[in-house]
Parts: C-alpha cells; structure tokens; sequence
C-alpha cells in the first residue's frame, strides 16, 4: 500500500457500523493507505460488527475496563490514541459520531496537528446532558474537524450556525443507510446470516411484536424504571410480544430484573449481530428503543419508532412522522404504544418507508471527497 496515510478510529457498535462502509469505499476508491484503529471501548458488541464486515483491525488497543468512569476512559484513550497517532504517523485521520473515542481521536490528532474529517457531523440536540455526554462530545470535534460529512441539510445548518467553515461541510447522507442496505443484501444473497431469530419467530406467530432496545446513560436509574413498567404493562396485554435484545449495561438488567421480570410473552436475549437486528426490526411491528441509530434505520425500513428520550439530535425522522419522542414515563409509553396498536390510522401514518438520512451512498461521497482533499 501506498499514497497518503488514512487513520479511521472507532470504538463501539454504532461506529462500527457506520464506518465499516466508508472504510471499503476508501479502499475501493484506491491511492491512500488506509489504516483501522478501535479502541474497543465496547469489547463485545464492537467485535460483532467487525466479525460480520469482515474487518481486521490494524491496531487494536482494547482499552474495555468493567465499570469504567467517563475520566479513565478518557484519558486511556487520550495516551493510547496519542501512541498510536506516533506510530502511525496518520495524514488524515477520521472520526465517527460523538463517543468518547471520536472527541478525543479528534483532540489527539489536533495536538499532532493533523487533519480531521467527521463522519456524521452536525447532530445537535441543543441540551448539553441529553444525550450525556455525547452532545458535547460532538461540539467539541466540530472546531478541530476541517471536513465535516453532514448526513442531512438540517446538520449542515447546525454546523454553519457554529461559524464551520462552509467549503468544509458536505451533506452526504448517513453511512449507517448504506450499511443497513449492504447487510441486507448479504442476508438476501444467504438467509442463514439472519435465521437465529426462526424459533422466536414461531414462538411469537400471531402476536403483535414491539421491539425494544435502551442503553442510553441519562435513563439509567428512574428513566430504565419507568420504562421497565412500561414494559410490563404493554406485556400484560395478550395479544403483544417484545423482543428485547438487551444492551450488557449492568443498569439495563437490574432494572428489568427487578420490574419486567420473566415472561413467556418477552424474550429479553443477547445483544443480536447486525444482520439480526436488521432482521428483528423488519419482523416488528413497532420498535421503542433510546438508541440513536434505530432512529434512523426504522424509518428507512418503514418501521414506526417510539423514542425513549425527551429531545433528538436526528430531528428529520420526527418531521418525517416516521418518529415520535415519549419519554421515559411509562404512562406515556404506554398510552403511545396502545394508541399504535389499537387506531389503525394512527399506525399507517407512521408506517412509511422514509428516507431522510440518506440513499446508501453516503460512503462513496465521503471517499471521494477526503481522496480529493488528499490530492488522489
Ligand atoms: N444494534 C445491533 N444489535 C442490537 C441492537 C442494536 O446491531 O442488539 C445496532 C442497531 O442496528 C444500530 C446500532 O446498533 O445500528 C445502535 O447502537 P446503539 O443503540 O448501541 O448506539 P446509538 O446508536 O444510540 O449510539
């Protein structure tokens, strides 16, 4: 390999997935040496994703601690990324979204002086503790950055109203479109990579199924409380059933533990792999979920998606309709899901495949811009 070095750094599941593509359009588009580094800061469902996109890191400094606090982790990562950026010795060096990874991938290429280009730029909730600490993870990235791939015009404008340097931001839509359309091809071309749901699939013929995920750090404590009864509730109905891959977050399990239960209409299992969580969102009816990415891939699959949150960086699925924000009370919860299940209107307009973040190109643009800024 040859031409100009390319550093991409990523950590947990959701980079993963949203840099995997762009990291084979880089080596497609050819004339840069590209270079993968993963912190691991979430050891197991990171290597979940790799396993499936097939990608062998370069460097791989598994820096996953149990419980481990915001300010070890940072600075962990601050002197294992400044090693590696040595080592390295990267012209570029790339970031995705707004984990700690990405802030301070970002600052140590910046005390190295090297560029920085930002996948999945300009997501503002606008409230600097929800999500915590990802919206000033994200803040922070913008003013080293000088290529900012926006997924959307809305954050395009969020980045111009911070004075980012325009010639700098490109809307190129959102990478994780074009992993979810990848995937889904490999799950067409061999069903097998998708069936470990079959049996759960059987369990629940002729149920109504609410798919569940939540992780989010603000929730922990009442927040999972609340949506633990929540849970209950809708599970007390007898024509429902949830699927609920749950995130390895302690905090997660001893909520649900404690409130949800056992049930033989809930089937609370391991984190899924991609394709089959793909697989789990295209067999919901609904799914209802604090997670970022499931925002954007349900309305793509036409999937209406109950937010767990009180405000959203990714406003378009809300406008879209596809996207409703409902909190963590679990009247609200309730009263929401209820009203999906049982008012077929209310279903319908929710239920369109929409396409705001993206057309699953998203990684070929951003190829072939940090290729032309890179003189290739
Ligand atoms: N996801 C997955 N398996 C699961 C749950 C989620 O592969 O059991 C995927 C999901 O499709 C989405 C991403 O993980 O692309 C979201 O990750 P997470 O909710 O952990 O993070 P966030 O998107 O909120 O940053």
């Amino acid at each position: 390999m040859s031409g100009p070095r390319i550093l991409t750094i990523f950590g947990t599941r959701p980079e993963a997935i949203k840099l995997f593509p762009v990291i084979a359009a880089l080596r497609d588009h050819g004339g840069m040496t590209v270079r993968t580094c993963v912190t691991a800061q979430h050891r197991g469902l990171l290597d979940q994703v790799l396993a499936i996109a097939g990608l062998t890191p370069d460097v791989d400094l598994d820096l996953m601690e149990p419980g481990q606090t915001l300010d070890r982790l940072t600075a962990r990562l601050l002197t294992g990324l400044g090693d590696v950026m040595d080592a390295e010795k990267p012209d570029r060096v790339i970031v995705q979204g707004d984990t700690a990874t990405a802030m301070v991938g970002a600052l140590a290429a910046y005390y190295r002086k090297v560029p920085v280009s930002h996948v999945e730029a300009g997501l503002r909730s606008g409230n600097i503790y929800q999500p915590w600490p990802e919206e000033i993870n994200r803040r922070i990235v913008a003013p080293i950055a000088d290529q900012h791939f926006a997924p959307t015009q809305t954050a395009a404008d969020a980045l111009l109203r911070e004075n980012i340097d325009p010639a700098g931001i490109h809307v190129t839509g959102n990478t994780v479109i074009d992993a979810l359309h990848w995937t889904r091809a490999k799950i067409a071309a061999n069903p097998s990579l998708a069936s470990g749901l079959d049996e759960i699939a059987a369990r629940f013929a002729g149920k109504r199924l609410i798919l569940v995920t939540t992780h989010r750090r603000e929730n922990f404590g009442g927040g999972m409380e609340g949506i633990a009864r929540a849970l209950a509730r809708i599970a007390d109905r007898s024509d429902t059933a949830i699927l609920f891959p749950m995130h390895p977050n302690p905090n997660v399990a001893v909520a649900m533990d404690a409130i949800l239960g056992e049930r033989d209409n809930v089937a609370r299992i391991e984190p899924l792999d991609y394709p089959h969580f793909i697989r789990a969102l295209e067999m919901c009816e609904i799914a209802l979920s604090d997670s970022g990415g499931v925002q954007e891939e349900a309305p793509a699959l036409g999937k209406p998606v109950l937010v767990m949150r009180e405000t959203t960086e990714r406003p378009e699925g809300v406008e879209a309709g596809t996207a409703k924000l409902v909190g963590t009370d679990a009247d609200r919860i309730v009263s929401e899901i209820s009203t999906l299940l049982d008012v077929p209107s209310a279903y319908s307009a929710m239920a369109r495949a929409h396409n705001p973040f993206g057309d699953g190109h998203a990684s070929e643009r951003i190829a072939g811009i940090v290729a032309n800024g890179a003189g290739v």
